[in-house]
């Protein structure tokens, strides 16, 4: 207070103290009320006659008694300041306490005190307090401030955020912290103001300002707070500049990526867990021409074809965490169930995963391979192409055995590769390589031709392919093909090349073809087969051989050599002189026997040694004389028609030749035997059917000569008959001329039916038609009579009869055929016997029945003894007797046909006998 300023009048110190909001109080030494203003009345509510004199403490809480003491004392004691401050709760008359903030001094040993009531203030700032215990704790920043805006608490976070100093900002306008222009803060202060209202908060983004100037955003709470009955406002703040930044870094990120993948020209797919599309890129769809639609149909997980392709494992792998690159691969998309154009491709599959590592999506990107695919499958396939080129280049070289050479003209070294030293026969690098050696292995007509051809190759640097003979250094002969170029060399030299194939299998298969035709036509050139087989034989030995033999095997079984061939004459004479000095015998072990029986070709590689085998069998002299004739080797084949044996064939070759009998000359030895055996048959066939030819024309003169002469006879009878009665002679007709007559008339008739008796015979014989009826007969009863019917015939041209007999015996059989049968033996015994005694005998044994008729006729030649009983066959020729050549074949068909046998035993000039022989029937 100023010592110049005017003194408080009494009055003045009265209407303070009697302020109804101040409270005035004088207390004594002793701490008691010494004095107390009005308004103790009114703000206490005591009655103040009753404070006077009482302790201070009385009134005072005890709580804050003590600093209240302390307080008055230091004033009394004058120790401290002349004046306190200080705060206490005192004692109201409903006993409640209010706060009073006290202004105290002493003064002559008593305390003057000027109190206010600040219970209001102090329960605000407790219940304030209270709360900023909790939202101290809080780490995002809290403001309260009341709707004036005034800062009534701040949390140390808050002053963080803003960059202030403890309590910098309490009672401070909030105002200040927005960093918006003061219009836009108010409007925005309304919007929060009018969002509390409806809605009890207002949740949004506030622009700042810190201490030092900086602008931040923070994320703002805004709630209504009623703070001891006054409405106030907490703000809870959090920074989130550097979230808005990351954010919006993300979002540029995100954008980025968006862009990057709808216009990344790598087509790129994300699928989810699930294995659903999620997306897909433009150049995705572009990739397989898949609509829209279709792409979400796709699941990478559910499709079959994914493990076809092979893809499944890498796809397993990736939803499992591992990246994949997947190598090129057909996606089928017709296989994947979708419409579009399947393509090539490579792959990375990537898992997307989140923060946590949690895998959230699959990533795949694919890249295009059809073109390089199909570019390297076509340079595959080339190569594979070449390679198999340049196999079968390498196997053909070796397998077709193809040689190389070169050589440069004027030089004396021809070059040959292993191949064609082997095709000339050399071991590899044997051959000199001179030109005259070369030479010298060619045969000498073949050698000209050649060189012709090598001189117009150089003159005219044009290639040039021939063919010739050689004879090896072992002596055999080949077939070479010769290719042959010329070019020129960069120096101006001319060099040829070449290659040789060893063609003579090819050549000779040929010739053989050629050769084996030219023998068929040989082996038919004319009906003299003699002399073709001997054509067939010539040639063939100067083709494979050095001879040939061929052996007809005779119906006796002895062999006849019909032709002999050889290169040397003398040989061929001595082969033939050999046979016929020495005729083949049946032994089982010649080979000639060996081969007819057996049908096996012979090969004998060294008849000589072979030969020796025979020694002891054969005479020495043979033996030497086999030695002689030095063959080399022999084939023999045999000769076979359809149902008949016909002989051998032998080919041979000489002790020192270059023949050599190897699989192909025994394949050319069975195919002439084949053709030769054709040609012996088809010979012989003819021969049969020109003497069956002469045989029919014989019997068909014979035939019309037999039914002409009863005819004839016959006609004359007739004539002469007609004759008679027409000159009215009728008496030479009496009744024995006329039976006369009769009965040789008869006896012509039955030789006309017996001429077409036979003839039917043979028809129904030819056409199996020659039915046989059989019955049960007594046989030497049946003998007697046909003996008895025949009797007159025999007396007739004088014929004596003998009959032997047997006793019973029993046949099963056709009683007219057999009475055939035996009537034409005993006709034939008649008619060549030349009416000498005929013996007839029966004989029998358990098995069979034989009759025999011994006739002591002129006999059979033995060549004849079989043709008899063919056909038409007749031993006496021309029309010496009668008859057709038909009654043995047919006595022999029945008796056949009776499962018996009919044969003849005879000698020329000693008659015949004609033996029947019949099986007994048992049962
Ligand atoms: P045919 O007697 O009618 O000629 P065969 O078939 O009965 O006919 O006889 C065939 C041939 O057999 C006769 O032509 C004859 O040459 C000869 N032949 C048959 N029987 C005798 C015989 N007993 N003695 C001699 N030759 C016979």
């Amino acid at each position: 207070m100023s010592k110049s300023s005017k003194p408080w009048s009494k009055e003045e110190l009265q209407a303070i103290v009697n302020l109804p909001t101040q409270l005035v109080v004088i207390i004594a030494a002793d701490g008691t009320f010494d004095n107390i203003g009005p308004s103790g009345d009114t703000l206490l509510g005591w009655d103040l006659d009753l404070i006077y004199g009482q302790k201070i403490e009385n009134f005072t809480h005890p709580d804050d008694y003590q600093q209240t003491i302390s307080n008055i004392q230091s004033l009394l004691s004058g120790k401290s300041e002349v004046v306190k401050e200080f705060t206490n709760r005192c004692l109201t008359s409903d006993q409640t306490y209010r706060w009073i903030s006290w202004t105290a001094r002493a003064h002559d040993g008593r305390i003057f005190a000027l109190g206010t009531d600040v219970t209001q203030k102090i329960e605000f700032e407790e219940e304030l307090n209270i709360q900023a215990l909790v939202l101290e704790s809080i780490t995002e920043g809290v403001i309260i401030c009341n709707v004036p805006g005034k800062i009534v608490y701040i949390n140390s976070a808050e002053e963080n955020l803003f960059g202030y100093g403890p309590e910098e900002l309490l009672g401070k306008q909030m105002q200040m912290l927005n960093a918006l222009p003061p219009e836009e803060s108010r409007i925005g202060l309304i919007d929060v103001f009018e969002t509390i209202k409806q809605k009890g908060v207002w949740i949004g983004e506030w622009l700042n300002v810190k201490k030092n100037g900086t602008l931040f955003t923070t994320s703002c709470r805004v709630t209504n707070l009623d703070l001891n009955g006054e409405r106030h406002l907490v703000i809870v703040q959090r920074d989130i500049t550097e979230l808005k930044a990351r954010q919006q870094e993300q979002d540029e990120l995100q954008n980025r990526f968006r862009i990057f993948f709808e216009q990344s020209i790598l087509p790129m797919e994300i699928y989810d867990l699930e294995g659903n599309h999620l997306a897909v890129n433009q150049a995705w769809m572009d990739l397989f021409q898949v609509s829209h639609d279709e792409v979400f149909k796709f699941n990478i997980l559910n499709n079959p074809s994914l493990e076809e392709m092979g893809i499944l494992p890498y796809v397993r792998k990736a939803y499992a965490g591992e990246a994949q690159n997947v190598p090129a691969f057909y996606a089928d998309l017709k296989k994947a169930g979708l419409k579009g154009r399947s393509r090539w491709v490579e792959a990375w599959m990537s898992p997307i995963q989140d923060e946590q590592k949690n895998i959230r999506e699959l990533a795949v990107i694919l890249k295009d391979v059809t073109e390089s695919k199909e570019t390297s499958e076509k340079l595959r396939q080339t190569i594979a192409e070449r390679e198999v080129a340049e196999t079968r280049l390498t196997m053909a070289v070796s397998a077709g055995r193809i040689g190389i050479w070169d050589w440069i003209p004027g030089t004396d070294k021809i070059n040959w590769d292993s191949t064609l030293c082997e095709i000339y026969g050399f071991r590899p690098g044997e051959f000199s390589g001179r030109v005259s050696d070369f030479n010298e292995l060619m045969l000498p007509s073949d050698r000209d031709h050649l060189w012709k051809m090598v001189d117009r190759a150089i003159h005219e640097l044009k290639p040039y392919v021939i063919e010739y003979r050689v004879i090896r250094p072992d002596g055999k002969f080949r077939w070479v093909q010769e290719s042959g170029m010329a070019f020129l060399e960069e120096d101006g030299m001319v060099r040829l090349m070449g290659t040789g194939i060893d063609i003579t299998d090819k050549k000779l298969a040929v010739l053989d073809q050629e050769f084996l035709s030219e023998m068929s036509e040989v082996l038919t050139n004319s009906f003299n087969y003699l002399e073709n087989l001997q054509k067939m034989a010539n040639i063939a030995t100067n083709y494979f051989c050095d001879g040939c033999l061929i052996d007809q095997l005779n119906p006796d079984g002895n062999i006849k050599r019909i032709v002999v061939a050889s290169k040397d004459p003398g040989m061929k004479e001595r082969m033939q002189r050999l046979h016929e000095q020495y005729p083949q015998r049946y032994s089982h072990d010649h080979p000639l026997f060996v081969a007819l029986i057996t049908g096996k070709t012979m090969v004998i590689p060294d008849v000589i040694d072979y030969s020796k085998s025979y020694r002891g069998k054969y005479s020495a002299k043979y033996l030497t004389e086999l030695e002689e004739v030095k063959l080399g080797g022999a084939i023999v084949v045999r000769l076979k028609g359809k149902d008949s044996l016909l002989g051998t064939i032998t080919f041979f070759s000489t002790v020192g030749s270059h023949i050599v009998l190897d699989a192909r000359a025994k394949w050319l030895a069975e195919e002439l035997a084949y053709r030769t055996s054709m040609s012996i048959e088809n010979s012989l066939l003819y021969l049969h059917s020109q003497e069956a030819i002469k045989s029919r024309d014989e019997f068909l003169s014979i035939a019309s000569h037999e039914l002409k002469t009863p005819l004839t006879s016959l006609t004359l009878q007739n004539q002469m008959r007609k004759r008679q009665l027409d000159k009215d002679n009728v008496k030479g007709l009496d009744e024995k001329s006329l039976r006369k007559m009769i009965d040789a008339d008869e006896r012509q008739l039955r030789r006309i039916n017996r001429l077409i008796d036979d003839m039917l015979d043979i028809a129904r014989i030819r056409s199996d038609r020659l039915f046989i009826h059989k019955e049960k007969f007594e046989f030497c009863n049946f003998v007697t009579d046909v003996l008895e019917r025949f009797t007159p015939q025999m007396q007739a041209v004088g014929c004596k009869l003998t009959v032997e007999l047997c006793p019973e015996i029993i046949v099963y059989g056709d009683v007219y055929r057999i009475e055939q049968v035996v009537v034409n033996m005993l006709t034939n015994a008649m008619k060549y016997g030349a009416g000498k005694p005929i013996r007839i005998e029966v004989v029998s044994n358990p098995v069979k029945v034989s009759l025999m008729v011994h006739d002591q006729g002129p006999g059979i030649d033995a060549k004849d003894i079989e043709r008899i009983f063919q056909r038409f066959e007749r031993a006496v020729s021309g029309r010496e007797i009668s008859g057709l050549g038909l009654g043995l074949y047919i006595s022999r068909q029945i008796v056949e046909q009776h499962d018996g046998a009919m044969f003849v035993t005879s000698k020329m000039g000693e008659g015949s006998t004609f033996i029947m022989e019949l099986p007994l029937n048992h049962d």
